[in-house]
């Protein structure tokens, strides 16, 4: 016989993690099902900082200008599987399309919208979880070492400044007070003061997990196989056997694209892949995450060690790891930060992600059971906290708030 449940979470990420949280801590009895330990796939090996400067998506105007240097440079940012792009073309289309003006700036106020109050909701979400000794208060800094990437750091500033964000312009001497350990003299840099950063993703996951728990969620080790609606309750088809739930949240991250596709909605999920590598020592030489902007990854100062973290491959999930891109990460840290150990781990990771930047958060096409809260993209820890928050609301009726809209299945239809 079926077990019966109130709500299913399915996948515990960090988006998982919070809206169970979230949803126990209102009342509710949930049950959140993962294959594997919570918060330990890509919720685990992010650069661990809450952005909520980040309010551009990877889709720009001024994409088309940089796609030869992105394309053809070595230590490019960026690196197409071409031998996956023919399954992905359809992704591609769109993305493209995302860097017209208008839908660009739509997408701007669209990723606001969630970045907003993200450092205050991690603060107070930390503090509810007592592990507040995580927390790095020390902002983030981008830094330049050429004219193009002044040009890409400073450019965006004005409508950053727009919204509100605050930043500060730096010359070589303000980088080198900030990080005098930075073993090349950067030309320049922004510096991001509120943003905060975690010590320890996986150590945050684990303790969401705990908090959980102790609001009374069950965390079951279960691999979700199919999701059937059927009489107002949805079955969830699991390895340990069959449930029936009244809601069903969908936050596997770039795994939910197929179960929302068995469900009827054709989405545009993609998977930007990202890896990172990490050097285990005991002063991790900076004080904060630095971002050195031409080559897109970030080294972030951790528990014992240094990671360093980002750059964007474009391919299946299915696909192998890249060894050029691994040896980008090291060569890169070793560039900035000169001596460093040998690389202690490696890992690779699936941000989920749709052609716009814009996480889905709203109810499935095929009815108001099935909620989804996936595609989180680059900015999955950030998010978390306010897709919590609205996935609550979407839960116990709170009535329809203006932003569902934005977030929902419908601007796939445009
Ligand atoms: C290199 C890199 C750096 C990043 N840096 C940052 C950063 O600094 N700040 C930021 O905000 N974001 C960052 N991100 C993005 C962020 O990590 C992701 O957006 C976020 O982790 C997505 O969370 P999620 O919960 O949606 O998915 P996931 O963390 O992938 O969780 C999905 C869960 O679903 C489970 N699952 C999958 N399939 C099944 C199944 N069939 N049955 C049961 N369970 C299943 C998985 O086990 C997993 O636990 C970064 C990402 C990468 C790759």
């Amino acid at each position: 016989m079926d077990r019966e449940g109130e709500i299913g979470v399915l996948g515990g990420g960090v988006v998982g993690l919070t809206i169970a949280y979230r949803l126990a801590k209102g009342g509710r009895e949930v049950v959140l099902l993962d294959e594997g330990e919570p918060g330990q796939g890509t919720s685990y090996g992010n650069a661990g900082t809450v952005a909520s400067y980040g309010i551009f998506p990877v889709a720009t105007p001024s994409l088309w200008r940089k796609i030869p240097r992105l394309l053809f440079s070595r230590r490019s940012p960026l690196r197409v599987r071409w031998g996956d792009a023919w399954g992905m073309r359809g992704w591609y289309g769109r993305f493209l399309r995302e860097t017209f003006r208008t839908r660009f700036e739509r997408n701007v106020s669209a990723i606001e919208g969630m970045v907003r109050g993200s450092v205050d909701d991690w603060k107070e979400l930390v503090v509810e979880l007592g592990c507040e000794e995580l927390v790095n208060g020390d902002g983030f800094l981008y830094i330049f070492d050429d004219e193009t990437g002044r040009r890409d750091v400073f450019g965006d500033s004005a409508m950053r400044r727009e919204k509100g964000i605050r930043e500060e312009r730096l010359g070589a001497d303000g980088v080198r007070d900030l990080e005098p350990n930075l073993g090349r003299v950067a030309l320049g840099g922004m510096y991001y003061p509120e943003a905060i950063s975690f010590r320890d993703p996986g150590a945050l996951m684990r303790s969401l997990a705990r908090g959980c728990e102790r609001e009374g969620v069950r965390i079951l080790r279960e691999k979700v196989m199919g999701i059937e609606r059927g009489s107002g309750r949805v079955r969830v088809l699991t390895s340990g056997g069959d449930y029936r739930f009244g809601r069903v949240v969908l936050s596997m991250g770039a795994y939910s694209g197929l179960f929302a596709r068995g469900l009827g909605d054709d989405i545009p999920l993609g998977v930007e892949r990202g890896y990172h590598v990490e050097f285990d020592m005991e002063d991790a030489l900076l004080s904060r995450p630095v971002c050195p902007v031409s080559r897109g990854f970030y080294m972030i100062p951790m528990s014992g060690r240094l990671r360093v973290a980002g750059t964007v491959e474009l391919g299946k999930l299915d696909s192998k790891m890249s060894e050029s891109r691994l040896r980008n990460l090291e060569l890169g840290a070793r560039d900035w930060l000169g001596s460093l150990p040998e690389v202690s781990r490696e890992w690779l990771g699936y941000r989920p992600s749709f052609p716009d930047s814009v996480p889905v958060i709203g109810y499935s096409g095929s009815g108001e059971e099935v909620i989804y809260a996936f595609g989180h993209g680059h900015l999955g820890l950030t998010m978390a906290p306010k897709t919590a928050s609205m996935v609550y609301d979407m839960v116990v009726g709170n009535g329809e708030r203006d932003d569902w809209g934005v977030y929902g299945l419908g601007r796939f239809r445009v």
